[in-house]
């Protein structure tokens, strides 16, 4: 037993000193400094994951470099419905809908829309904004695609906008001027139910929820029920 604790110490110690080598070398410096940046991921595990990447050049480094220069190069939204598309295919997203709905449901990222789909309760289209206004990474408003948004709209004789932007400040922020860049157009807007939790992302809620707030979403103009 206390061999083993000792054992645990002089690895950790061990790990520890690699660690702090580690930090010293540019390349790995820049490495951890962008890792740590992944969702869930703080300095410690960015650091086991490119120690990993080192022990396993071959088998996981390359194709990891690799793939990932494939990805950047070729991975892009799409203008239309601002999913995520390959540049060497159609995108899914406006190619696979063979029906015609006369809904369309607005999320801000594709993890939000496949939430949604999985709970079966919203059967149309999706917008997807690709972030929020005050998001840094898309406070653009052009990134927001709602020229096409807008489009895609009248094309499609679409009679429902569904708001579906999360239940936080920038979230509600971006509802409401979506809401107001379609003032002009006359089609029901319409916003999921209260009943989410402030600061509840789609993505992140069970399928009752979801679906209780899909049932009761509540119109936000004259055009509404
Ligand atoms: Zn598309």
């Amino acid at each position: 037993m206390k061999f083993q604790k000792q054992l645990v110490i002089l690895v950790f110690l061990d790990l520890s000193g690699h660690f702090d080598l580690m930090q010293n070398i540019s390349e790995i410096h820049n490495l951890i400094k962008i890792i740590s940046k992944l969702p869930g991921l703080g300095p410690k595990s960015a650091k086991r994951i490119i120690l990993k990447l080192i022990n396993n050049r071959q088998e996981l480094m390359k194709p990891l470099a690799e793939t990932l220069s494939e990805a950047y190069k070729n991975v892009t939204r799409c203008k239309n419905c601002g999913s995520l598309k390959s540049n060497n295919s159609n995108c899914d997203n406006c190619h696979s809908n063979s029906k015609k709905y006369n809904k369309i449901c607005v999320v801000e990222n594709i993890a939000d829309q496949w939430t949604i789909e999985s709970s079966s309760v919203f059967k149309g289209y999706f917008h997807i904004l690709g972030g929020t206004m005050s998001n840094s990474n898309s406070e653009r408003k052009e990134d927001l695609l709602l020229d096409s948004l807008i489009e895609r709209i009248k094309k499609n004789n679409i009679e429902e906008v569904i708001l579906a932007t999360s239940a936080t400040v920038e979230g509600q922020t971006t509802a409401f001027y979506i809401q107001d860049s379609l003032k002009n157009i006359s089609i029901k807007i319409s916003k999921l139910a209260q009943g989410l939790p402030m600061g509840g992302e789609i993505e992140s809620l069970d399928d009752g929820t979801l679906i209780s707030a899909f049932k009761n979403r509540r119109g936000l103009n004259s055009g509404s029920d």
